[in-house]
């Protein structure tokens, strides 16, 4: 015990003692002995103080308890949970407690409505704030199922005299709710308040018995939210006021005290009730080690906001309640997507492609196997193709046609000519099983296949190049099959004005020139080739095709850059990587820029990639439904994290939680695309589309749901962290695992496969 003497009649008393000693309740309970005995002091008489109930009582009774009932109770209340929830936007790398604080004070009204809701719903103001605490907590974890530590008096009702005892009874004791986003926050309220009074009987329970009957075990949760039931000030004011004038004790008065605490947690909620007129206060109290003071602050104002929304709505579903403040859904929904471009309407891959035709007929457009092309031959040899498709089939507006063809000239006349023709193509890779091929043809009913056979016929004739259909750019221009979750795959239907976009933003974007080379490597399967056939074709650059067995060798790959002088290549990371480690990059000169995606880049090739070259890679991000590309990533040397980056022109990214609302910065949520770029759906394919394109019904847009999980980085960068499901990626190529599976269980003798 310290007393200081700050100046003439004013002093500072400071009391130090371990927490075993006794709990916060004492304090009340010591302060009132010390005036008791203060004023027989003055007086000059022997202080009358009521008897001391020893402790010991308090073990025997603890010893009475049926401990396996109260075990048994605690295993049954966290059956089932194991994922633990945590507070967010942690520090990766903390060490040591440095303390920080953040207070919050709820205004008179806030306060106010509390307390009418507490009053009319029959709830104590305790629940409705861990109700509160708990529904955010679910957000921030996508989930509906949380538990936190809560400290309770641990004083049992059934011991007598328990309120005047001194020592530790304090617990801490786990808090699980759970609870469904359609309930109202009256029911989770309710449902709370039932829980909490079948628990008081157990409140005895040691925490690291309770914990060891969890899976989480000791990581159970990671916080506390405390609810000081027995402030020490108020109580002290309270007996002051109550006290007995005169015999100078009104000369002594406390102006205040403070309760300075280290508990184990690195995060602790500290909620001062509402009584004697104050309003209610929250004390984030925190390790500075662990958290930034301006993500505790957004902690903070998302709890008030869910304060007010618990009020306002009690009788509403949950999931309508959103955490987030105005300025927050401003800058999510609306700064961050803020990527309006006004390109010319009405493009189309045929239309652009022809204007090339026209401004420089005469320029190479294709280089392939040492041979070049000019716009003019494509754009007639594509032509003769064509007319000969019209001559031979009937061909409304958007037919099918499929292209099974490996990789030489022939494959770019041929895209070409069902583009023309206003049709849209269907890739086959002459190279996949029969299976596959058949599956696809039957699947789209493609009109007819330009395969071998079909340009062998169509060489033995004579048909005109002029050969020019209208295309509207809401048309297709290719259906696109990738891996299906259940067992078939599906095919994904694009449009000319999302590809037009997408083409566009990326010349634009990167400053492409007339002068650029864009190396084409990618197969047409995927749909990364499109823009590395397009772009060079509609906008007006040379192309190298690159052959089938160049493509899997690094070696030579390289020294077709070199011959090329190719300044544009796209790899996908794994495939980057493998680049990095075998191909002589310091002697590339020519290249300018070098693109990464279909998967997720990682630093290491980043950071090889910048040890031999200061040439920039940029990660792109899409899935096929999203015209290739929905959001790009200049990456640096040196870099730690490589997120996927912001979104292209004219696109809208979200990130929406479990309950569909905006996810706050630093929360996970799945990826949602919305904008000119969007698939049309899935052919024949209802309701698949449907499911997988919804109109979100707060935003009143149509969205692409991605199975992706990310992040909004402080910047405006968003970070990708996997998927929701099963899809992998195998060099860049999407795969389902469900469609593995479906594929072994149909096997002989297989009964079920996982
Ligand atoms: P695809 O339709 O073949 O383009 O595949 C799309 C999927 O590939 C996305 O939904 C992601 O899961 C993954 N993906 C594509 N690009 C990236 C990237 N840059 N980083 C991480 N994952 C990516
Ligand atoms: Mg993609």
């Amino acid at each position: 015990l310290t007393v200081l003497e700050l100046k003439p009649g004013e002093y500072e008393f400071i009391w130090t003692h371990h927490h075993i000693l006794m709990d916060g309740w004492c304090a009340g309970v010591l302060i009132n002995e010390f005036y008791q005995i203060y004023r027989s002091l003055l007086n000059a008489t022997t202080p009358v103080l009521a008897p001391v109930i020893p402790y010991v009582n308090y073990i025997r009774w603890l010893a009475e308890q049926d401990q396996d009932s109260s075990q048994a109770y605690w295993e049954s209340y966290l059956s089932g949970y194991e994922q633990a929830a945590s507070i967010p936007f942690r520090k990766a790398d903390s060490e040591g407690y440095i303390g920080g604080e953040e207070k919050l004070v709820l205004s008179g009204e806030e306060v106010a409505g509390i307390n009418s809701l507490c009053r009319s719903a029959g709830i104590t103001e305790n629940t409705f704030m861990q109700g509160v605490w708990s529904y955010l907590l679910g957000r921030y974890n996508n989930t509906e199922d949380v538990v936190f530590g809560a400290v309770v008096s641990g004083r049992p009702a059934g011991l007598a005299g328990v309120e005047n005892m001194i020592g530790l009874f304090i617990n801490t004791i786990p808090v699980r709710v759970r609870y469904a986003g359609s309930m109202t926050a009256l029911e989770l309220l309710q449902q709370l308040q039932q829980d909490a009074i079948s628990s008081m009987a157990h409140h005895y329970v040691k925490l690291s018995d309770i914990q060891s009957r969890s899976v989480p075990g000791n990581r159970l949760f990671d916080h506390i939210l405390v609810y000081e039931n027995y402030p020490v000030e108020e109580l002290v004011s309270d007996g002051l006021a109550a006290g007995e004038q005169g015999a100078g004790l009104d000369a002594l008065s406390l102006q205040g005290s403070e309760v300075v605490e280290q508990t184990n947690y690195d995060f602790t909620v500290l909620v001062s009730p509402s009584s004697h007129g104050k309003g209610i206060q929250v004390l984030f109290r925190y390790n500075r080690a662990c958290f930034a003071e301006e993500d505790v602050q957004r902690i903070s104002a998302h709890f008030r906001q869910l304060l007010t929304g618990f009020t306002a709505h009690a009788s509403q579903p949950l999931q309508t309640l959103s955490y987030l403040t105005a300025a927050e859904q401003e800058l999510l929904l609306h700064t961050y997507n803020d990527t309006a471009v006004s390109y010319d309407r009405g493009d189309t891959l045929p239309g652009l492609f022809r204007r090339q035709v026209e401004l420089q007929p005469d320029a190479t457009a294709l280089v392939y196997d040492g041979r070049n092309f000019t716009y003019r031959e494509l754009d007639e040899w594509s032509g003769r193709l064509a007319s000969y498709l019209h001559a031979h089939y009937t061909l409304s507006g958007e037919e099918l046609i499929g292209i099974k063809l490996h990789r030489s000239e022939w494959l770019i006349i041929s895209l070409l000519a069902v583009l023309k023709s206003g049709c849209a193509y269907v890739p086959v890779d002459p190279s996949y099983p029969e299976e596959r091929q058949v599956y696809i043809a039957e699947d789209s009913h493609y009109k007819v296949c330009i395969d071998d056979g079909l340009l062998a016929s169509f060489r033995a004739g004579e048909y005109s190049p002029d050969c020019y259909h209208e295309v509207r750019e809401d048309q297709l221009a290719y259906v696109l099959y990738t891996s299906g979750s259940t067992g078939q795959p599906k095919g994904c239907m694009l449009e000319h004005k999302g590809l037009v976009n997408r083409l566009r933003w990326m010349w634009e974007h990167y400053g492409f020139t007339g002068g650029d080379v864009v190396l084409q490597k990618t197969t047409f399967t995927f749909d990364v080739s499109v823009w590395e056939l397009f772009l060079p074709l509609c906008f007006g650059c040379k192309m190298v095709l690159c052959d089938d067995d160049t493509v899997y060798s690094p070696v030579q790959l390289a020294a077709l850059i070199r011959a090329h002088e190719i300044s544009n290549a796209h790899f996908v990371p794994v495939m980057l990587q493998s680049f990095i480690e075998h191909a002589d990059i310091a002697s590339l000169y020519s290249l300018r820029r070098v693109f990464t995606s279909g998967e997720a880049l990682p630093v290491v090739t980043v950071t090889g990639w910048y040890r031999q070259t200061e040439i920039p890679l940029y990660n792109l991000y899409g899935p096929t439904e999203a015209s290739i590309d929905v959001s790009y990533y200049d990456t640096k040397p040196g870099i730690n994290k490589v997120p996927i980056g912001k979104p292209v022109a004219n696109t809208q990214l979200y990130i929406l939680d479990n309950y569909g609302g905006p996810a706050a910065a630093g929360i996970t949520g799945e990826i949602h695309i919305g904008g000119v770029q969007l698939a049309r759906g899935y052919y024949n394919r209802p309701a698949l589309t449907a499911e997988k394109f919804m109109v979100h019904p707060v935003l009143q847009e149509r969205l692409y749901r991605t199975g992706d999980l990310g992040r909004w980085l402080p910047d405006g960068n968003i970070e990708y962290l996997g998927r929701l499901d099963d899809q992998v990626k195998i060099r860049g190529y999407r795969i389902e695992l469900g469609e593995v599976e479906h594929a072994i269980s149909h096997l002989p003798g297989i009964g079920a496969a996982v």
